[in-house]
């Protein structure tokens, strides 16, 4: 009998221990800020968009609860949201002014401060994919157009024709622009003006964070227009230190703010929290005249969500395995 006390009592310390070294795993992602108002929306449009941001932040999640790593879980969740039309990136992305798909996308390491990045790209399937080749396979950092192209195809990644990524909808976004002379981010599928970059970030088993975004830039771009994206820093930025994080808005201020990198400075130098720096680092592109959002996921699962739009397509898995997926400021 006291045996059997004795060893109840020493499981239950173990078994405490284990949970304690345990280390936390969580992701986050998002699929653009923007003008989002459920007036705009239809009802099936809404489900639509919940359900794929849900699929996408649970094929990441799985991918950390078995323990793989944050760089997998990231690339494979991005890979669900480049693959569909409902988002500016990979198949759907905006267009150029020439009516094709030119597309950015980078990723980085935070154990590491590894970072790959490509620009202007308009065949590779999965652009994340090739900003991980740059990082993993380049000794470089950020490759751009023909020559990332190139690359691309030598390693292996899938190739495809630009005409995989245009859809009717972002055609008839284009024409409105034209047409009109709309603001840039201006999408009449949804009727509202919205940035639909995506994003993820991921803390896995072994304590290391990544971080990656896709997009197609800004709708009836020119001149070989970058966005944020491609700019580790702006767009993208990741360090096991303190954070990672993804950006998504109007690219030029994100550049003009280095946004991504503020935060994590934000967060190391003065030790404030994800939500403390996220909000003076959007203060600072309203302050310049610019909007956008952005997802931070620190060191111990903790998860921020702001932005300055009225809206932003965004989930998150937190560290102790709750779901949570939202468009509107709610
Ligand atoms: N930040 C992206 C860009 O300016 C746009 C977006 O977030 O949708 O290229």
């Amino acid at each position: 009998m006291i045996r059997n006390i004795i060893f109840i009592f020493l499981s239950i310390i173990f078994l405490g221990c284990q949970e304690q070294s345990q280390n936390k795993i969580a992701i986050v992602i998002h699929g653009g800020a923007g003008t989002m108002q459920k007036e705009n929306m239809t009802p099936e449009l809404e489900q639509a968009y919940l359900l794929k941001l849900e699929e996408a932040v649970r094929v990441g999640y799985d991918i950390l609860k078995d323990g793989g790593s944050s760089k997998e879980a990231v690339e494979k969740t991005i890979h669900i949201m480049e693959n569909s039309p409902l988002f500016n990136a990979g198949h759907g992305a905006v267009l150029t002014s020439d009516g094709t798909a030119e597309l950015d996308a980078s990723f980085m390491d935070g154990e590491t401060l590894n970072a790959g990045a490509v620009a202007g790209i308009t065949n590779v399937k999965n652009p994340i994919s090739a900003a991980i080749a740059v990082m993993e396979k380049s000794p470089y950092v950020l490759l751009s157009s023909k020559g990332a192209e190139e690359f691309a195809s030598d390693i292996g990644l899938e190739i495809v024709p630009n005409s995989y990524f245009i859809t009717e909808r972002r055609q008839n976004q284009l024409k409105n622009i034209q047409d009109k002379n709309e603001v840039s981010f201006y999408d009449s599928y949804i009727k509202e003006s919205k940035y639909g970059t995506v994003g993820c970030v991921a803390l896995d088993i072994n304590g290391n964070i990544s971080a990656g975004t896709s997009t197609g830039g800004r709708s009836n771009k020119k001149w070989g227009r970058l966005g944020d994206v491609p700019v580790i820093g702006a767009g993208t930025y990741a360090d096991n230190q303190c954070c990672g994080i993804s950006a998504t808005g109007w690219g030029e201020f994100f550049i003009r703010n280095v946004v991504s990198y503020d935060i994590a400075a934000l967060v190391n130098y003065k030790k404030l929290n994800i939500k403390e720096a996220s909000r003076i680092a959007l203060n600072k592109v309203k302050d310049l005249g610019g909007d956008g959002g952005v997802i931070v996921l620190d060191k111990n699962g903790d998860v921020s969500m702001d932005f300055n739009t009225a809206g932003m397509y965004r989930a998150y898995i937190n560290n102790e395995g709750e779901l949570t997926v939202k468009i509107y400021n709610d």
